[in-house]
Parts: C-alpha cells; structure tokens; sequence
C-alpha cells in the first residue's frame, strides 16, 4: 500500500494506529469514519470547509523567504510557511474547523474536548462559535491557573469550560474526564480530538484537515521558485502541523522531511518528551504508536518547555513514516528553543511560539553547513504571544 493511501481500513498505518478501545466504542468511532469518507467526497463539505479557511482562517498563509536570518547563519536559504498569521494564531484552526463542520454535518449536538495550556480548547471554541454548536472544554484546576488567558478567551468564545479538581489536577486528568462525559452519549457528541494521535479515524482525519499546509507550501515553491525545497522540517508533539506540511512531499524522493522533537532539559534525563527519539512499541489513548513508558507499560511523565509539544505518544504516521525511514526525526533542546525563539524575533520581527522555535533551532544549526543554493523549508506552526510573558522572564529581559 502506497503511503499516499494510508491508513488500511482498520486504521493501520503499518504496524500504528488502529482502534484499541472497548467495542462499543469501536462501533462509534466506525460510524464517524464512514461519515468522514462519505463527506469528505461531497462538493457541498468540501466547498463550505475551504471557503472557511479562505475567508475566516486567512488561507493560503504566505510562504516568507527569511533573508536576515539565512544571511546571518551564511548557509542555505530558510523559508517560513507562516501558520502563524492564521486566525487564532497556529495551525490548530485548520482541523478543528475540519471536526467542528463534521460534527454539524453528522447532526452532533455537542463537541467535546480536553485541553492543557488552552491551545486547542480556544481553537476548537472558535470554530464550534463559527459554526454554531455546543463546545464542552474540560481542563485541569492547576492549568486553569497558570493558562489565565487562553481560559479567558474561551469563556468569552461561550464555550462550557469544566474545571478537573480530580488527581493531578492537569491534562491527563481532563483527559478521563472529557472522556467519561463523552461516554454519555457517544450517538450525539463528538470528542474532538487535538492532534494525529486517538483511534482511527481520527489520525486520518485531522491528517486531511491539516495536508492543506503542505499543499499549499508545495504549489507556493514551484510558483515562485520553479523548483522544490531540499529540506521540510516541523516540530512534533503529536504531529498534526508535521503530518500536514510533509504529506504533500512524501512523493518528492529529493526533498527531505525532518520531523524535531523536544529533548527538554536533555536526553539523559527526564525532562523530554522525544517519544519517537527514545520511545518504544505500546499503545496508549486508543491507538498503538511509539511511547515513552516504564517498564509495566505505563506512560512516563514528560516535559518540554513548550507545553504543545509534552506528549508521551506520537501520531500512527509518523511511527510508521520513521520505520521506512521516508522522514527521519531530531531533537532539539529548551536552551537552543528559546535560542532560536529570541533570534527570530529580533532578525525577522517573528516571535514563534515555542513549539515552532524547535523547528526554526534545527533549521539554524543545519543551514550553515549547507550550501547557499540550498532551500529548507520551516513549518512556522503558531505565533509566541502566549509564550512571551514566560520567556521574558526565563531570560530576565
Ligand atoms: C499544539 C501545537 C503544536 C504541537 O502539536 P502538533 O500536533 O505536533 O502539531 C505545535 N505548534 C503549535 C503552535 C501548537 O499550538
């Protein structure tokens, strides 16, 4: 099977994914993916969804040519594709518009989600606000806490926003919790998930909403460039702004595709989260992938100072994507991240969010050993409002 196809009918992509939940479950989530196939094909979901990305998202995001920072580093020219300039601020808009649409075509009353920092609550509280359907967002009391703004910001978008005071008080916990609200009435809700990751047909899905990016991206270097780049890098978390700016490359034998993970305070402690990196064979939230585990299976804690990116799994494709070796995978640590987030603000006037600045880290180290006629090409997935109090401080500024 050619990746292009991908996944198999189960979910599979090779030996990734699937559907590792309770049968009852597994009769709804068969239910959205026949669905999804039937819509997805229609004119009338297709033409609504890519007018939305068109006129309310700000599609096509341009491809910006960073001349300053290529200059300064005096190696290949680095390109932004700039999902920063996006409505909300990242690339999230793009599949939760695709899940909130579906919802309404499926006649869902409700959607339904867990956040951490807030990211994907907002996202999906803006386009559930557009669309006009119920948002439920469940968060950890702790987050609630520390993520003022972004829970601000969802109030005022009129989503429900339940406070988690159970265990730990964060994002696993909001996880159980969102999901034993959606178990209530699975028939009518839709838990919308926040990345590749879940059980199929989910990683398929916000693939699809997200392959925007990279079709765009691609058709942008052939129109101004009459050729492609030579390097496609992301950062990764669960990898839905990766998937979505490799997918359109994946048939391009000479362009390289370099997915960055977090390797936090180091890769010899810890404080990372480079599940591809370091991870193992297990399954974890539906699906099977590569995890970061203890011994009895169970998922470790991690850690990256951007919060998008601290997930202990990873998204089916990109396990997959890795083992075939088509897209190889990196890392890059907080100190080089917040590097590379100061650097760009200041030779650019671009303030990345800090999942992004991964990316743009792994592009400055690289490029000065390649040559001037060489193209690399950045997913620049969200811009770092939300991440400026935080980094001033950090560095005292
Ligand atoms: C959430 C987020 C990420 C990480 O999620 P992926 O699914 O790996 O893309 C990356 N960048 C930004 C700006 C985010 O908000």
């Amino acid at each position: 099977m050619t990746v292009s196809k991908m996944p198999d009918e189960n979910g599979y992509f090779g030996e990734y994914g699937g559907q590792i939940v309770p049968p009852d479950l597994k009769v709804i989530m068969d239910e959205i993916n026949v669905a999804y196939e039937k819509i997805r094909n229609t004119d009338e979901f297709l033409n609504e969804l890519h007018e939305l990305y068109s006129q309310y998202v700000g599609r096509p995001s341009p491809l910006f040519y960073a001349k300053r920072l290529s200059n300064k580093i005096g190696g290949a020219r680095i390109y932004l594709k700039r999902e920063d300039l996006n409505h909300t601020g990242a690339h999230k808009i793009n599949h939760c518009l695709g899940e909130a649409l579906l919802a309404k075509y499926m006649g869902k009353t409700k959607v339904l989600a867990e956040t951490g920092a807030g990211q994907h609550g907002v996202a999906l509280a803006t386009a559930c606000a557009l669309v006009g359907i119920d948002c439920e967002i469940h968060m950890g009391e702790v987050d609630i806490k520390k993520e003022h703004p972004n829970v601000t910001k969802m109030k005022i978008l009129g989503c429900k926003l339940v406070p988690v005071s159970r265990g730990t008080k964060t994002l696993k916990d909001a996880v159980d919790s969102a999901f034993e609200e959606y178990l209530k009435d699975p028939q009518n809700f839709l838990y919308a998930i926040g990345s590749v990751v879940g059980p199929h047909p989910f990683p398929k899905m916000v693939r699809d909403f997200q392959s925007v990016v990279g079709k765009e991206a691609r058709e942008q270097f052939l129109t101004q460039h009459k050729q492609l780049p030579d390097i496609v890098t992301a950062c990764v978390g669960g990898g839905s702004n990766a998937i979505g700016i490799f997918t359109a490359f994946l048939g391009d034998k000479t362009v390289d595709l370099i997915g960055i993970e977090p390797a936090g305070k180091g890769l010899d402690t810890p404080d990372h989260a480079a599940t591809l990196t370091l991870g193992s064979k297990g399954s974890l939230h539906g699906f099977e992938c590569y995890n970061l585990q203890d011994k009895q299976g169970n998922p470790l804690p991690v850690y990256s100072i951007a919060s998008g990116l601290d997930y202990p799994g990873v998204g089916p494709q990109h396990c997959y994507l890795k083992d075939i070796g088509r897209v190889s995978y990196d890392v890059i640590n907080d100190k080089e991240c917040l590097d590379a987030f100061m650097t760009l603000s200041r030779v650019e006037g671009i303030i990345p969010a800090l999942e992004s600045a991964h990316a743009v880290a792994y592009a400055m180290k690289i490029a000065k050993d390649m040559p001037k006629d060489k193209m690399i090409l950045i997913n620049l997935s969200g811009r770092g409002d939300k991440d400026a109090d935080f980094v001033a401080e950090v560095l005292d500024l």
